[in-house]
């Protein structure tokens, strides 16, 4: 935390605006629309994944449909998929942002269509905090006139040509759980510039209900609305975002510069234009086996780091949706490794991390 929640959470409590709406959640969205600017509406709700089931929702996804997902990821993008009773087709990363890969999302695209179906949206996440290529993924979308669902979960804060993260979709993405850049404890938002569609996954976030003075609803509604509490702790989270941006960012760099000389390592590089918020810091090793014997060394000193996202194509819970891969995420996921990453590591933190590093016999 960062030292401003509390006065936002008392002031919650000292006007007795304990409930799913309230001055925080009011000024919890205008803080994050004149921080992301580009004219974006904002909803904040109770979680990520409820913003990307109703975002979805929203885009026309429903029953039978398919929607095109990047198979890099975490399961809450594609979850929502399913809650529609639609089915997600997973497309592969490319090599320099580890991100969906717009080569093999064109190819999906003519196949859908080819056998019968043209998807309904896609769901491109900027990983890691890494922005995908924003400019190839969305003139193929456009191309096809298909919406895309951004995934922003883990990157508020990061930029590409200058732009915020959070503001590409037809509808974005937010989250701040627990593990995010910023977090509320759980929460998320749903952003556009469509401010149609901001309304109305408010009014389905809410529980539908119609206005009237009786209760009434034309509906199938949700309760997703974030509560004026933890809005209080995103409004003073949001005073600190930059800071912690810079904390992460700071964290790569320094493992960049320690570990940089050993040839076995491997850094994700900011292509020109795109600014990661670094959200974790990541290496890539040339095995599974040297990736392994990192991780192995760290964890005996006590110190936890994990594998990258085991791609979506290759879960069991998935197994029976189409993919189109080439290999790329399933290498990702073998070789490479989420070091701590967290804002408030200190250099003797870092310190320890790298020298067990450097030890290890690669
Ligand atoms: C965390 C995360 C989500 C889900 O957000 P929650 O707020 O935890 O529901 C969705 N997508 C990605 C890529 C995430 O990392």
């Amino acid at each position: 935390m960062g030292g401003a929640e509390q006065k936002y959470v008392k002031e919650a409590f000292d006007t007795n605006w304990i409930a799913p709406l309230g001055p925080n959640v009011t000024g919890f969205e205008r803080d994050i629309q004149s921080y992301l600017g580009q004219t974006s509406h904002v909803a904040v709700l109770s979680s990520g994944t409820a913003s990307l089931h109703l975002g979805l929702q929203l885009l026309g996804v429903g029953r039978g449909d398919e929607v095109l997902c990047q198979s890099f990821t975490f399961s809450a993008s594609a979850n929502p998929i399913v809650y529609l009773g639609a089915t997600p087709i997973f497309i592969d990363s490319e090599k320099e942002t580890w991100n969906m890969s717009p080569e093999l999302l064109e190819i999906a695209i003519l196949d859908r269509i080819q056998l019968g179906k043209k998807p309904k949206a896609i769901v491109a996440v900027h990983l890691y905090g890494m922005p995908y290529k924003v400019k190839e993924v969305h003139e193929i979308a456009a191309k096809f006139n298909i919406p895309i669902l951004e995934d922003s979960a883990e990157a508020l804060g990061s930029s590409y040509h200058g732009i915020k993260c959070g503001t590409f979709g037809d509808i974005s993405v937010l989250s701040f759980n627990g593990n995010k850049i910023i977090t509320t404890s759980g929460g998320g938002a749903m952003v556009s510039k469509n401010k149609g569609y901001i309304e109305k996954a408010i009014h389905l976030a809410t529980q539908a209900r119609d206005s009237a003075v009786h209760y009434q609803h034309s509906d199938i509604g949700y309760n997703y609305r974030m509560s004026n509490v933890l809005a209080g702790i995103g409004r003073g989270q949001m005073e600190v975002l930059d800071d912690r941006v810079g904390a992460r960012r700071s964290n790569h760099q320094f493992y960049l510069d320690h570990l940089n000389a050993i040839p076995k390592i491997e850094f994700l590089k900011e292509p020109d234009g795109f600014f990661s918020n670094r959200w974790l810091s990541c290496i890539l090793t040339p095995s599974y086996e040297i990736r392994e014997q990192i991780r192995l060394a760290l964890l005996e000193d006590d110190i936890e780091s994990r594998p990258l996202w085991k791609p979506m194509h290759l879960q069991p819970v998935f197994k029976a949706c189409p993919n189109y891969s080439d290999g790329t995420s399933e290498d990702l996921f073998n070789k490479g490794l989420c070091l701590p990453s967290g804002s408030n590591l200190s250099t003797n933190d870092l310190e320890r991390i790298v020298q067990i590093i450097k030890n290890t016999q690669l």
